[in-house]
């Protein structure tokens, strides 16, 4: 029987039904799937070297005896680190494992066992080792030499040589030797012959890539004299994949932003009276950076076509600032504002600081979170109804129903990453296609930037308020503890104050942990002289405002709290910021909680205690903490830490899972993508050209897959 790109993978020679069954749970449905099922790295059976000779940063394959397997549980937790350590006539190194690659992994190895290492050489505290590399059994049948064994993942049930045949005879009988397109069916019904290439020819000359077959074929059979690029996933078969993966993304965003140019938006005079009044009654003078950034965003509002910007700065570099003085642009120009905001108490201190700026217009700023009385809301509602009030601060009870704006000209949502795709789509209908500005403090990686917000101009603060200090990062371990409160007690005692951060709330029957409940109780009895306050989620929002209020007028000199004080709190006195249990919380969140202090005139300290149960990874992050004040850069080793996937949340980016692409590898091949992709809408826009056809059905067809 002919084999087609769909033909139900049972029907392949040499499958059969129980192989089918295991392959179907897979979600290998067809020869397609299989064909896509890529490999994760290869076995160089070429390589030879010892262990004696293994230099630092080289990438290496070499045969080996197993010595060991160890596994041993990281510091208290129930996390457990593997250790397979190998050795030959010269010599042994351990191969390193913080998660297990797939169940039942270790258990494949016992000592004696020949294996086959295929890693990067790394050193640490000085020991060569590895992390996370390859280790496959030599199977005695596959003993060729002067080859690259393809090695594939999740093969559990499946031995990998019949996976490595049956992937052979498809391409054999689909590639290499296709069955004739069968001309009596009318032209409507006949199935496609060998792989179908969606990538139109112009394409692939101009960005001189291999045909889709071709590709497929190298990848899973390579050719060994390339096996350097095939390693490293440079060769040009694997570009051409990853480039169609990253292609599929950069056209959505490429679409997205077509769409939206094509919208006609409210278009503002460049008013400026009152924002220059506004800056004449600041106690400092805008950066430079913001000082742009804002002149970007008032031209966007000058043009036809919808603002849809991103305003990314550091933490403390003054977005806030920029965000206000654009809305006095568009309230001049007789439209309505609002700021979304992620929690109430940001929402209320952005509501002050509003007030502040537009009291002397006689402007109406209005605050609209969800624990208000709806007796208020309701006076909320009516007023923006009617077009009373100009400018609205709130929290997510500004996407309810109730909220109609009058004339809605302006969204903007401030910590962007913590709101869902929809929730900020649903803040930007209230308006017929308002101007749309989003700000993060997490900054994130240029690279990763133009693929997650590729429909987005980007304005970057990338310049901090002038006098603010670095602050000092030190790491210490739980049993300093009592040192790092006297230095609290000596910085209070010199007018500071100060932050103490918990991971939870109260004491937790499942995890050992010190919470800020209890812990305000024992800081209270041990340091009488200090006034300590506490704040966390699970009060209520007129609890915590009191609080705040009495940390901010300097009536509470310690805050004891839990993460709710992570985005934004502005308290320029404040000057140290101690976090407990460091090694619970994610380096975004780490460095989200640094940005609390810094902010006045005074030298600023964070301290990360550690307790005991501390695993590599964690150990890696606060490191990196210690190391650089920089968001960028502490974005950047998170990204190298956790891997984009986790980086980002596929939920909240909206980012397919790829196959093989990788967005840190993968840079070069991305940015190729997107100007090829750019390229395709701006020629054919409706994607009505024949060559773009299998384009067009694809896109129709994952729809639903891809957000954002
Ligand atoms: P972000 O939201 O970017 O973390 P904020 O907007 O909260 O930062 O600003 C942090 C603090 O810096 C605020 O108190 C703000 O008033 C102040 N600030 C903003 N711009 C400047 C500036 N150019 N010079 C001095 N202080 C500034
Ligand atoms: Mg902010």
């Amino acid at each position: 029987m002919a084999i087609h790109i769909d033909t139900p993978i049972q029907f392949l020679k040499g499958v059969g039904p129980k192989l089918g069954d295991v392959l179907r749970k897979r979600q290998v449905e067809t020869v397609s799937d299989l064909l896509e099922w890529y490999p994760r790295g290869y076995q160089d059976q070429r390589a030879c070297c010892s262990i004696s000779s293994l230099e630092v940063d080289q990438h290496v394959s070499f045969q080996a005896q197993v010595y060991r397997v160890n596994s041993v549980n990281i510091g208290r937790s129930r996390r457990r680190m593997h250790e397979i350590i190998v050795s030959d006539s010269t010599g042994k190194i351990s191969c390193k494992y913080f998660r297990s690659p797939y169940r039942g992994y270790f258990e494949r190895f016992s000592a004696g066992q020949q294996v086959r290492v295929t890693g990067k050489v790394i050193e640490y505290r000085g020991v060569k080792q590895f992390q996370h590399p390859v280790v496959e059994p030599i199977e005695d049948t596959l003993q060729e030499e002067n080859k690259l064994l393809p090695l594939y993942t999740d093969t559990e049930g499946i031995n990998p040589g019949r996976l490595r045949k049956i992937i052979a005879l498809a391409i054999e009988s689909l590639i290499e030797n296709p069955a004739p397109a069968k001309l009596d069916v009318p032209e409507k019904f006949r199935r496609p012959v060998g792989v179908p290439d969606p990538l139109p020819d112009w394409l692939k000359d101009k960005y001189n890539l291999l045909t889709k077959s071709k590709a497929l074929q190298l990848i899973h059979q390579p050719p060994p004299e390339l096996g350097e690029e095939y390693l490293k996933f440079t060769s040009n078969a694997q570009k051409r994949i990853i480039f169609e993966e990253l292609f599929w993304l950069e056209l959505h965003l490429a679409f997205k932003r077509a769409g939206i140019v094509k919208e006609k938006a409210y278009q503002l005079q460049p008013k400026m009276e009152m924002v220059q009044k506004i800056l004449s009654t600041l106690s400092f003078e805008l950066t430079s950076a913001q000082k742009r950034c804002l002149q970007e965003t008032i031209t966007d509002l000058t043009k036809p076509h919808p603002m849809h910007r991103l305003l990314q700065g550091d933490v403390g570099s003054g977005k806030t600032m920029v965000a206000l003085l654009a809305c006095a642009c568009v309230i001049e120009n007789g439209y309505q504002a609002c700021v979304m905001v992620p929690t109430e108490i940001l929402a209320e201190q952005h509501y002050k600081n509003a007030k502040k700026l537009f009291a002397p217009f006689n402007i109406d700023v209005e605050l609209l979170t969800g624990q208000m009385k709806a007796s208020d809301k309701a006076k909320v509602y009516e007023k923006i109804n009617t077009g009373k009030t100009k400018l609205c601060i709130g929290t997510h009870a500004l996407i309810q129903k109730e909220v109609q704006f009058e004339k809605l000209g302006f969204v903007i949502i401030d910590e962007q990453h913590r709101f869902g795709v929809d929730q900020r789509l649903s803040l930007r209908k209230k308006g017929i296609s308002p101007h749309f500005l989003v700000m993060t403090a997490t900054p994130i990686p240029r690279t990763l930037a133009m693929t997650v917000y590729g429909d987005l101009d980007v304005s970057v603060i990338d310049e901090m308020p002038k006098g603010r200090q670095p602050i000092v990062t030190r790491k210490v371990f739980d049993n300093k503890r009592s040192k790092v409160m006297g230095f609290m007690c000596d910085q209070v005692k010199k007018g500071r104050q100060a932050y103490i951060v918990y991971p939870l709330v109260e004491e937790s029957e499942k995890i050992d942990l010190k919470n800020a409940v209890d812990e305000f109780e024992n800081l209270k009895l041990q340091y009488p002289q200090i006034r300590f306050g506490l704040l966390h989620g699970k009060m209520k929002s007129a609890e915590k405002e009191t609080i705040m209020r009495a940390f901010r007028d300097g009536d509470i000199q310690a805050l004891v709290s839990t993460t709710v004080i992570e985005v934004g709190v502005d308290v320029a006195n404040a000057n140290l910021m101690i976090i407990e249990h460091a090694e619970r919380f994610g380096l975004s969140q780490l460095h989200q909680l640094r940005g609390r202090v810094g902010r006045g005139e005074h030298k600023s300290y964070c301290v990360l205690i550690l307790g005991y149960a501390v695993s590599e990874e964690s150990k890696q992050r606060v490191e990196v903490m210690e190391r650089t004040n920089d968001g960028f850069k502490v974005s950047e080793a998170d990204l190298e830490i956790r891997g984009p996937g986790q980086f980002l949340g596929t939920k909240q980016s909206g980012l397919p899972g790829f196959k093989m692409a990788n967005l840190i590898r993968d840079l070069k091949v991305l940015q190729l993508a997107r100007q090829a992709a750019f390229e395709l809408v701006s020629l054919d826009p409706e994607l009505s050209r024949k060559e773009h056809q299998l384009i067009s059905e694809n896109i129709k067809l994952n729809k639903d897959k891809i957000v954002g």
